[in-house]
Formats: structure tokens, C-alpha cells, sequence
């Protein structure tokens, strides 16, 4: 199993590339069907999701899509701050277009329960969540579920394919779990 240590935390491999592409295909598959007859916006949340996206919008069949990119940020290190900054604001016309943000990982919700607000007070038509990974147990915003998940986690601090420590790691091709 490969491992990684970074600041003095040890982690380990948990989801390899094989895994991730089949539940980025699986996601894929669906949005592809929900999304056919539409032309909707994909709003890539910045930095984390430029990986799980890329791979994503690629293996879409059949839809007429746009994409655009957001950049905030509620994280430092391994705790929330609870502030949600808009450090890169939607460049694109929002207003009657179906938007499926696109996400890393929602954990308590508050990116996504903000940026949902932020997309239809903009007068978005329909406002959509895929993420690569959910964790469900630490949802605080019913609002923030997502609509599309790659794959579902507990508590654990993951990093890896997009997702950081402090900036780093964001390149590894496989999702890899903090051991305490
Ligand atoms: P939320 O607003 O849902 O609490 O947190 C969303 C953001 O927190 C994610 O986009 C991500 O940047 C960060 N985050 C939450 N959990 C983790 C995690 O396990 N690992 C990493 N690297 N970032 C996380």
C-alpha cells in the first residue's frame, strides 16, 4: 500500500486511480442522462476540484456544456475557519442557466450552502452539486447535500487528487486517509 508523510501526519492510499475513474464514470453516466436535453454551466470550485472536473466534464457523453471556474476558500490546514471568502468571483452569466457546481468534498456544507445562495440570488435556473466525495456525517446545511457523489467518507482528513495540506499534495493520483 503506497503511503505518504506530510507535516508530520501519515497517510495512506485508501481510493487508487482505478477506483476513482470508476466513480467518475459512474457520475458521469448520470449527469449525462439528467443533463441530455440541456445546456448547463459547470461552476468548478477552486482549487480542489480542477482534478475530480477535468476528469469529469471528459467523460460526459452527449452534453452541450459550459464551464467556468470560482475560487473561495474556509479551510486552513486541518480546521474550518467557518468564513467563506470569494477570492476568485463567477466571471459568467448565471442568470437562467442550469448550474452544477463542482466540488472536491462536502463536509459540513457551508461552501456549498453559501454558493448555492450566492448562484440563485444571481437567478440561476436550477442550482446542483457533484462532488467526488461526501462526508454525510458531518453535513450541517440539509441544503448542501449533494446531487451527484463519487464516493461517501466518514470523519477522516483525505488528501490527494485535488484535495490538500496546506497547499501541498494536491497532485497525487490516488486519494490517500490521515492515520492517527
Ligand atoms: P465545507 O464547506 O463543506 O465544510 O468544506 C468544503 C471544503 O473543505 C472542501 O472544498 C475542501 O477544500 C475542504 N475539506 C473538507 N474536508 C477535507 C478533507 O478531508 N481534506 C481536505 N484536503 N480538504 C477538506
Amino acid at each position: 500500500m503506497r503511503t505518504i508523510d506530510e507535516q508530520g501526519y501519515h497517510f495512506e492510499e485508501w481510493l487508487t486511480p482505478e477506483a476513482i475513474a470508476k466513480d467518475v464514470q459512474q457520475v458521469a453516466d448520470i449527469i449525462s442522462a439528467d443533463y441530455k436535453e440541456k445546456e448547463p454551466l459547470f461552476v468548478v470550485v477552486l482549487n480542489g476540484a480542477f482534478v475530480f472536473a477535468s476528469d469529469l466534464l471528459r467523460a460526459l457523453k452527449d452534453v452541450r456544456c459550459e464551464v467556468t471556474f470560482i475560487r473561495v476558500s474556509s479551510y486552513y490546514g486541518m480546521r474550518t475557519t467557518g468564513q467563506l471568502q470569494f477570492i476568485v468571483p463567477l466571471q459568467q452569466v448565471v442568470e437562467n442557466r442550469d448550474v452544477v457546481i463542482v466540488e472536491d468534498i462536502v463536509d459540513t456544507g457551508l461552501t456549498i450552502h453559501q454558493l448555492k445562495a450566492h448562484l440563485r440570488g444571481l437567478g440561476a435556473s436550477s442550482v446542483k452539486v457533484a462532488t467526488m466525495l461526501f462526508k454525510p456525517e458531518k453535513l450541517e446545511y440539509d441544503d448542501a447535500k449533494p446531487d451527484y457523489i463519487g464516493h461517501e467518507i466518514s470523519e477522516e482528513f483525505v488528501i490527494g487528487y485535488g484535495l490538500d495540506f496546506d497547499g501541498f499534495e494536491r497532485n497525487l493520483d490516488a486519494i490517500y486517509k490521515v492515520k492517527e
